[in-house]
């Protein structure tokens, strides 16, 4: 086929919860535009976004404790807590807003109210966590958080975590109810069914393996259809590179200036999963425990309550571990093929910086199953080893550069829009706090790289998202009305509702 049928306006690379949501948005701004998507699986949200390769935890900084730092004065910085829940509000508003229109049929297929906790042993961690129930607990945005050292109040909300306890150092424990468990996997396939509709292409098996600039300034995407075997070329005036861990390689094909000097960190990851339906049923919460001396903010180890496959499961972990890989389904040689003379300096320094990091993740990929139960145990001490199975989480590139802060070879935990100085080629870079605020993230990738259209579209994004460029800290009264009705919309405010595909099965 020529270059000429192959033409459209917009190219998402990767059909993960970014380009979906980033799909979704174009779809509704401007109606008019084609869209193609390429995919190197055969269907999507298959990588990172796959349910049984994250957490599922709608981070809203509920219970996450690397969320909130302790200063050297002792009080406690909460600034990181609200950008985070008020990220997280964002994506409720647009969920909520795809419900109202019918373009999501029943938000129950993938999202479900779930307690978040935060749990703590040992007294320097309770005063932590004393201290920040107070800080938290008077912001509008964390209001009905509750505190408790009262092993009997523990023993109601978490049975499963205290029997069989034989220590008597202090534990102490917040719990607020209106915690989320999204199926990021089950609303990226919502997300696609709904854009295939709307006339947007999907191409699975469709790898990319280059991208390049045209004459006239739109990017020339070749790709691989690994179905036939055969090399199709494809331009678009805009191309978003949502590949997950993919992403770095394709954006250092583009040569962009702003590629430059960036280099990426994988970190794999491995959950534990109950297979005894009798033990799920005696936990309904996250869980969120303090990260181990040591270890990446990212491997804060958590008991989760889960939806899927049908059925109420509990995933403990996520172990991290070091793999040279850069998605899943990748390859060992991914981190060398990172390398560039650009970068190589960047990740030098990376790798000294980071050694212990380093040291730390070969030794989680060693750990025996046994010494994984252990860890287990710490949470659930009467765990038993038949009861929980080993699955593969997804792997997270965490992007190294240059900072003033941090100096050459910075190690980066969030994720990071790389955008061409014209608008015309992003990249999302980076895994956390993820796809929960991927409706944040796709907005930051609309104003960097079109913002000529931005005022034009403004109504419609505040039709979508109300609270759009506005703070909802400083507005208590928006966020009470935002929350109380994304919660009705979403069906947050039942107890213990059952999701849509189990009550079909009933
Ligand atoms: C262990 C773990 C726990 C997590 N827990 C949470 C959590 O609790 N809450 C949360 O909000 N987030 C969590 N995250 C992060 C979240 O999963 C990710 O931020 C999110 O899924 C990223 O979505 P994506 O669309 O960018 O990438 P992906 O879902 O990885 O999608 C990228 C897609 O691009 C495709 N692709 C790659 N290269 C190419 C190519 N060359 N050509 C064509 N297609 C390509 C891939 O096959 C894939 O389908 C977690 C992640 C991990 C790994």
């Amino acid at each position: 086929m020529s270059d000429i049928q192959m033409k459209t306006d917009v190219i998402l690379i990767g059909a993960g919860v970014m380009s979906a949501t980033l799909g979704a948005l174009l779809k509704e701004l401007a109606p008019e535009w084609n869209i193609k998507v390429f995919e190197k699986l055969a269907c999507t949200g298959e990588e990172s976004s796959n349910e049984w390769n994250n957490a599922g935890t709608g981070h809203s900084a509920l219970c996450e404790l690397n969320y909130t730092s302790e200063k050297s004065d002792g009080s406690i910085d909460i600034s990181k807590a609200v950008k985070i829940n008020e990220q997280f509000q964002l994506s409720r508003q647009f969920w909520s807003f795809l419900v109202q229109h019918s373009l999501i049929r029943n938000p129950r297929d993938f999202i479900m109210p779930i307690p978040h906790m935060s749990l703590v042993q040992g007294e320097k961690d309770v005063n932590f966590l004393k201290k920040r129930f107070k800080a938290l607990s008077n912001h509008p945005l964390f209001h009905g958080m509750e505190y408790s050292e009262d092993p009997q109040k523990l023993k109601e909300w978490i049975p499963l975590i205290m029997e069989g306890r034989t220590s008597h150092e202090p534990m102490a424990a917040t719990k607020i109810d209106s915690g989320t468990d999204v199926n990021f996997g089950a609303l990226t396939r919502l997300l696609f069914d709904y854009l295939q509709k709307q006339g947007v292409e999907m191409n699975y098996q469709h790898s990319v393996k280059d991208i390049k600039r045209t004459h006239d300034g739109s990017w020339r995407v070749k790709v691989h259809n690994t179905r036939s075997g055969t090399i199709e070329n494809h331009t678009a005036k805009f191309v978003f590179i949502g590949s997950g861990g993919g992403s770095l390689h394709l954006l250092q094909k583009t040569g962009i200036p702003e590629s430059k000097r960036i280099g990426g960190f994988p970190v794999s990851g491995l959950f534990l999963v109950c297979n005894n339906p009798e033990v799920a049923e005696r936990h309904h919460a996250k869980v969120y425990g303090k990260a181990k001396l040591g270890a990446p903010p990212m491997s804060v180890p958590h008991l989760d309550t889960r939806y899927i496959d049908n059925k109420k499961t509990l995933l403990f972990g996520p172990f991290a571990g070091f793999s040279p890989k850069f998605l899943k389904t990748g390859s060992n040689l991914d981190l060398i093929r990172s390398v560039k003379p650009n970068n190589v300096m960047t990740m030098l320094a990376a790798g000294v910086k980071e050694m212990g990091l380093t040291k730390y993740l070969i030794q989680q990929v060693m750990l025996s199953n046994e010494k994984r139960m252990e860890e287990l145990r710490e949470f659930i001490p009467n765990a038993k080893s038949k009861d929980w199975d080993v699955v593969v989480a997804g792997q997270r590139v965490q992007v190294i550069k240059d900072t003033d802060t941090g100096g050459k070879g910075t190690l980066q935990f969030g994720t990071e829009v790389v955008s061409a100085s014209d608008g015309s080629i992003a990249a999302l870079l980076g895994a956390s706090p993820g796809a929960s605020t991927a409706v944040h993230v796709m907005l930051e990738v609309l104003e960097k790289c079109f913002p000529q259209q931005m005022k034009q579209w403004e109504p419609k994004i505040k039709e979508m998202i109300p609270s759009y460029g506005l703070s909802l800290a400083d507005n208590p009264e928006l966020f009470e009305d935002i929350f109380s009705s994304t919660a009705e919309t979403l069906g947050l405010n039942e107890q213990n509702p059952v999701p849509s595909h189990l009550m079909r099965k009933a």
